[in-house]
């Protein structure tokens, strides 16, 4: 019976390392060197049971049901950190990590707030568990009107709003101050309002593959129905599945952040930037902006756009950013993170932003503001400190 059992957990851990090939460049998994330089740059990988090279070993001696047995691997916040140092270029964070997630879905072994995030975007098409007819609701009052593509039909581009963007009353102000933008710049764009729905790509990366699938073939259908020659959106994780995720899927549209769309017109925008800021602001790096898709630049010739701005870098920048905390599910882990950490990625980066004595921690991803703003808060020191998105200072400076 024992000798069974045993035979059972090898051929298990067997057939996942094989599943791990079929992830793109997965196969190079078998090239690793065990350096663990990519659990040394985990910000929880002291604290994983399991941290990645650890999980590559036990791996290769068939423990993989050792793995299955721990919860800490939810304190991986998909922050492509380990993916990017691996000097072996395996794709940590979309092979390992999120491969082993999907197993411990499967086997019913996800921490409770997480679980709520997967039901509420099964049943209402949002994380926040918020009705499908209130997505468009940030929009009303705002002159000009925030134009609707099932009025319009067609436009020059298609705003991919996103769960936060829509829902959350401090991200909804991002969304306005770009509303305002796109109308200055007389660009002719449409919302999907109550027919679309979360982009998935956290829940993906959280290890639920079918609700991203089932999500995307929703936004798939509302974007059939309508005219237009690319997509634009203020969420580096939408960004990041419409650029990467859903072409896999068939649902292939020329897609830009927010930082991109702009920058494209920053000799329309500039005379329009009047309001001085003398302010000493830092560029938070996004993971999904910056290390997953290598948009660095723009968001920081935006920023500069500002007369008065005086940019200034936080220790660490660019490729090496620190992850908010937000993503790969960890929006929704706050509770498990902290029962297992004691200590939030978001607290660190508003020491490092206090560290270079700034007066704005700029930000260009929704899930930024409430946990930089959190996090402030928890500190005396940063009570002066304002977070803001690129856009509401750009808006601001109109
Ligand atoms: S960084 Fe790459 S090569 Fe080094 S231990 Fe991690 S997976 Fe292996
Ligand atoms: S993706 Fe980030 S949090 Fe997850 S294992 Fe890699 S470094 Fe750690």
């Amino acid at each position: 019976m024992a000798n069974s059992k045993i035979t059972q957990d090898i051929e298990m851990s067997k057939s996942f390392f094989q599943s791990l090939f079929e992830v793109s460049e997965g196969e190079r998994i078998k090239n690793c060197i065990q350096c663990a330089s990519c659990s040394g740059v985990c910000p929880f990988g002291h604290l994983m049971v399991f941290p990645p090279g650890n999980m590559i070993a036990h791996l290769r001696a068939d423990m993989f049901n050792k793995l299955l047995a721990t919860d800490t691997i939810w304190l991986c916040i998909s922050c492509y950190a380990c993916t990017q140092i691996c000097p072996q270029k395996i794709p940590i964070t979309a092979g390992l990590m999120t491969r082993t997630k999907e197993e411990l879905v499967l086997a019913g072994n996800v921490p409770s707030e997480l679980q709520q995030a997967f039901e509420n975007s099964q049943r209402y098409g949002n994380v926040m568990g918020q009705s499908p007819r209130k997505r468009g609701e940030w929009a009303e009052g705002i002159e000009p009107k925030i134009p609707l593509m099932i009025n319009k039909k067609s436009a020059e581009v298609l705003w991919f709003v996103g769960d936060y963007p829509s829902y959350h009353p401090r991200v909804a102000s991002t969304s306005r101050s770009f509303a305002k933008l796109l109308s200055v710049l007389g660009i002719d764009y449409g919302i999907l309002g109550p027919e679309e729905v979360s982009d998935g790509d956290s829940q993906r990366l959280a290890g639920e593959k079918g609700l991203f699938e089932m999500l995307a073939d929703k936004n798939g259908k509302a974007f059939a129905k309508y005219e237009f020659s690319k997509i634009i959106t203020t969420d580096p994780h939408s960004y990041n599945a419409l650029k990467n995720v859903y072409p896999e899927l068939g649902i292939s549209y020329p897609v830009q952040h927010y930082s991109q769309f702009l920058s494209e017109r920053i000799d329309q925008l500039k005379p329009l930037i009047k309001q001085e800021l003398k302010a000493r602001i830092t560029y938070h790096d996004p993971c999904y902006l910056g290390r997953v898709n290598n948009v660095y630049e723009e968001p920081r010739n935006l920023l500069t756009l500002i007369p008065g701005v005086e940019l200034v870098e936080m220790v660490h920048n660019h490729g090496s950013s620190l992850c908010c905390g937000g993503g790969g599910g960890g929006m929704w882990l706050d509770g498990f993170q902290w029962e297992k950490a004691h200590a939030r990625t978001s607290e660190w980066r508003i020491n490092e932003a206090l560290q270079v004595e700034a007066d704005v921690l700029a930000i260009a991803c929704p899930y930024e503001a409430p946990r930089f703003e959190d996090a402030a808060k928890m500190n005396p020191k940063a009570a002066k400190l304002v977070v803001k998105d690129i856009l509401e200072l750009l808006a601001e400076a109109l």
